[in-house]
């Protein structure tokens, strides 16, 4: 049996119909109390049959079993989230993050062979050990003794190189074997390791009078900067 209910009205502020039969006007979401001035006085009509009725709510029953939940929840219930289409914009938040991490995976990758690939393609060693031989092969003495590392000692006896012993050893090789005439640099090798490397290891072919002859050089980048020859087999 249908029946009616007066003194509803609109509230002009946040268009919410409310009961006006009441003392108190209610809360309003905009804040203060709903506000119905220029509203007309509705009257809802209720329990009529001809009217289409929401269907009963329906509680979810445990995960895949049935129907999710549908219909209005009674007060006090709170609204059950849709198993499937709720879910969908974490699943892609979360797909986000994947492509992120990704990206930056791939970024670090990509950014560290750079960085061994350009420290390969601009290794500074062979640069040192030409200068260095170019220096001995004009017998410029000085400027090749300025590629030896400070503190240098011979490898046979174990005194310091100093300037006028190295110009010393460089000219009684030159009278003995000749003067430098052509060298080549056959092996240049740098140690990879985690922490990074500073030794270098460098194999030179000299010629002089005679046949080629290598020459074993070692290297050390000393104070993190210039390398410096700290050991030499011959000249
Ligand atoms: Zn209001």
């Amino acid at each position: 049996m249908a029946a009616q209910d007066e003194n509803w009205r609109r509230c002009n502020k946040c268009q919410g119909l409310f009961y006006t039969g009441n003392p108190t006007f209610g809360t309003c979401p905009t804040g203060g109390g709903h506000d119905y001035s220029g509203s007309a006085n509705y009257s809802l009509t209720y329990n009529d049959p001809s009217q289409p009725q929401q269907p009963p709510y329906v509680p979810s029953p445990p995960a895949g079993q049935g129907l999710p939940s549908y219909g209005q929840p009674p007060y006090g219930v709170a609204p059950v989230s849709d198993p499937i289409a709720p879910q969908e914009p974490r699943k892609k938040g979360r797909r986000w993050l994947k492509i992120i991490i990704m990206v930056l995976v791939l970024f670090s990758a990509v950014a560290s062979a750079f960085s061994f690939i350009n420290s390969v393609l601009h290794d500074p060693v062979p640069g040192v050990v030409n200068q260095y031989y170019t220096a001995i092969k004009n017998q410029d003495y000085t400027t090749a003794y300025g590629y030896l590392a400070p503190g240098i000692k011979a490898i046979t006896g174990g005194e310091f190189i100093t300037l006028s012993v190295f110009t010393q050893e460089a000219q009684d090789t030159d009278t003995a074997q000749g003067k430098v005439r052509n060298y080549s640099i056959e092996n240049s090798m740098r140690p990879i390791n985690g922490s990074g490397s500073y030794t270098a290891t460098v194999i030179v072919s000299v010629t002089r009078n005679g046949a080629p002859y290598d020459v074993n050089l070692n290297l050390q980048q000393i104070g993190g900067e210039d390398w410096k020859i700290t050991r030499y087999d011959r000249l």
